[in-house]
């Protein structure tokens, strides 16, 4: 893995959180994106080299939605940055982390992704993220 990619942040509203963290941040949100299969609006900000990921859900079902329900809004997950995110699902599979997905999946931010069950990663979720 390289370098933490970024920090997702499940919020109800990106209404209210986008100017919270502009002014957290003093940075612009750059960037928004809405990811119809995840059922999740996304916004970015810069933090020097890594990037915040705001995460509001687009759906009452959906999964930030059902999430924000059990554990309320906060740090949701921490993505790395791999070259080769086939190698490192395959590397991490065989050490006994267990994949969400068995196939990189198209994410937001023009990545592939995969997700490692939070059991397994002490209770942190965990994105592996490859730029397309
Ligand atoms: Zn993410």
């Amino acid at each position: 893995m390289q370098k933490v990619e970024h920090i997702g942040i499940a919020v109800k509203s990106l209404g209210t959180s986008i100017p919270l963290f502009e002014k957290l941040l003093n940075s612009p949100c750059y960037k928004t994106e809405a990811v119809e299969s995840e059922k999740v609006n996304t916004a970015f900000f810069k933090s020097g080299e890594a990037k915040i990921e705001l995460l509001e859900s687009s759906d009452p079902e959906g999964i930030i939605a059902r999430y924000i329900e059990k554990k309320g809004e906060g740090l949701h997950h921490i993505a790395f940055e791999v070259q080769n995110i086939i190698v490192e699902m395959k590397r991490l599979k065989e050490e006994g982390f267990v994949l969400l997905n068995e196939d990189p999946k198209p994410g937001a931010d023009n990545k592939l992704v995969c997700f490692l069950h939070p059991k397994h990663t002490n209770g942190v979720l965990i994105e592996l993220c490859q730029e397309k």
